[in-house]
């Protein structure tokens, strides 16, 4: 069983590299961003709760997240291990998650600040698969449609620029005392998050000590 937690500022490639470890060791990929996102399009009660959170690019309360991370572990389909991205998020998500799991290793992907600008706000989403897709390094064939689905595209409603500003101080403010936190702990693997995605994915294979990614 192999447990991780995949950290990054936002658009480091955390949900891009999280999806091709899972598919190729059937691990569990859990977002609880996608989490939220599912409720917000599902107009459930939570979804109401947070819309206006995320859409400034600001924190969901941490009993919230707590409640959702639960009740996502509590399914446990894990059987193979898990993925675990976008928490936690501060030191009181990494405490409440400590007591509960213990963790294989933490992989972070760095990227600077001026990078991340660049690629959230270039950052495209299908709604109906969930594929992301990047206008400058990631085109869709045809257009503003899903080469998959077909679906129109949207941007996340979070991926503005004054939600992105907001997002990379709580990053820099909350989430790397967490990542500093695991480093005591001597879990955290740091890779570079610049290089093409495919080589990324080698970067984290080779530290985790897994088999290459053969694409
Ligand atoms: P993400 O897709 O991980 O960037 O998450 C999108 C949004 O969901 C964030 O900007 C927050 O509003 C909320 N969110 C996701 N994970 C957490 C978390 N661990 N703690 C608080 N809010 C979160």
């Amino acid at each position: 069983m192999r447990k991780y937690v995949i950290m990054g500022v936002q658009g480091s490639g955390k949900g891009t590299q999280a999806k091709m470890l899972r598919e190729d060791l059937d691990l569990v990929h859990i977002s609880v961003g996608d989490i939220f996102r599912w409720h917000v399009r599902q107009h459930t009660k939570m979804g109401a709760q947070v819309k206006r959170i995320m859409a400034a690019g600001e924190l969901v309360s941490d009993e919230l997240v707590e409640e959702v991370v639960r009740r996502r572990m509590g399914i446990h389909d894990w059987n193979y291990g898990f993925i675990i991205d976008g928490f936690p998020r501060n030191g009181r998500q990494a405490e409440f998650f400590m007591e509960s799991y213990d963790i294989d290793a933490v992989i972070h992907l760095e990227l600077p600040d001026d990078e991340v600008r660049r690629r959230v706000l270039s950052r495209r989403l299908c709604p109906s698969c969930g594929m992301d897709y990047n206008l400058i390094a990631d085109r869709p064939e045809q257009e503003g449609r899903c080469d998959i689905c077909g679906h129109e595209l949207i941007t996340r409603a979070d991926d503005t620029p004054e939600a992105l500003e907001s997002r990379l101080t709580d990053y820099h403010e909350k989430t790397r005392p967490v990542l500093e936190l695991f480093r005591r702990k001597e879990v955290v693997h740091d890779v570079d998050g610049r290089p093409p995605v495919d080589e990324v994915q080698q970067a984290i294979r080779k530290t985790l000590g897994l088999p290459a990614y053969r694409g």
